[in-house]
């Protein structure tokens, strides 16, 4: 329901426009979502309020995520079909390369993040739940408002990092140690820059006062699209080949970051590569390429328009 929206709300401008357009008349009185929120809260309530939940939540999700792109990795070695979705199919996912970013994924999480979520467990008091669940469209406005200012920050922090050697050799080397990158890339990260995107990621939705619904809908999504930057897949069906007019980098474009890394700053989004002028053309998967130019795609157009 587009009315219960919280009036004092950072994103209430946005929802007022829908309000407006009067869809109030198509939707039910009672969000779509309160039947969820109803059995998440009366079956999960202590898991819910706990402050290591949204750890435990992310670190599941991304495992989950990177698992099963792992599990493509492994499977493309002995697969073509599948290797040629893979944006460099001639540089396989090795044992080694799985193993060593394992490795630092596992480091990272034992001596970085599990004393960050004892100490939140410790000192964050249990999280209030709501009795109303929001609206569907409260949701989604919240979820894209939080990815969309997100991407911002990320392409400041990304851009700052990249022009100040310094900040380059001090923290984000680690993470260009990989020119091709493959699941298990995404968190190779520097202490300090696994701070700044656990940071925001929980920041945003607070200073755009979302439902702590949208929150976790939110962290969700900012990990699946960070594992995807990261995947080395391009499948007609990835995000960025379905999201019109280029907007979304996805894949192809992170991946012409870690190729070219004076370019394509911005972690999802385009718009901030275009106006800034730091983006780099891509080139698409063998797969995909094959699937334009059987539909009458010249192969140097596709380049030329894939550029993100
Ligand atoms: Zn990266
Ligand atoms: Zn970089």
């Amino acid at each position: 329901m587009v009315s219960s929206f919280s009036s004092g709300s950072l994103l209430a401008p946005c929802l007022q426009v829908l309000e407006r357009a009067n869809l109030n008349q198509y939707l039910p009185e009672e969000s779509l979502l309160q039947p969820l929120w109803d059995y998440l809260r009366h079956r999960h309530q202590d898991s819910l309020r706990s402050p290591l939940f949204p750890v435990i939540f992310s670190i599941s999700a991304y495992f989950s995520f990177c698992a099963a792109f792992m599990a493509l990795d492994l499977l493309a070695l002995r697969c073509p079909a599948i290797n040629s979705y893979r944006i460099h199919p001639e540089q396989p996912v090795t044992r080694d390369k799985l193993l060593k970013t394992l490795g630092l994924t596992c480091y990272n999480h034992l001596v970085f993040i599990l004393p960050a979520a004892t100490a939140q467990w410790y000192w964050r008091p249990p999280i209030p739940l709501p009795a109303e669940a929001p609206a569907l469209s409260e949701l989604l406005v919240g979820m894209l408002s939080c990815t969309i200012l997100f991407d911002f920050q990320c392409y400041i922090w990304h851009l700052l990092h990249h022009r100040i050697r310094w900040l380059y050799t001090t923290f984000h080397a680690v993470h260009h140690e990989y020119c091709e990158p493959f699941s298990w890339v995404t968190q190779c990260l520097s202490a300090w820059e696994l701070i700044s995107v656990g940071f925001w990621t929980t920041l945003d939705p607070l200073l755009l006062q979302c439902h702590c619904l949208t929150a976790w809908a939110f962290m969700l999504v900012n990990i699946f699209i960070s594992v995807d930057d990261h995947c080395g897949y391009d499948f007609s069906w990835s995000l960025h080949n379905l999201v019109p007019l280029r907007l979304f980098g996805g894949s192809l474009k992170h991946d012409a970051h870690h190729q070219k890394p004076a370019t394509n700053f911005a972690p999802f989004f385009s718009h901030w590569d275009w106006i800034f002028g730091t983006h780099s053309k891509n080139k698409h998967s063998p797969a995909v390429m094959a699937g334009k130019k059987g539909r009458g795609h010249h192969p140097s157009g596709t380049l030329t328009h894939s550029a993100g």
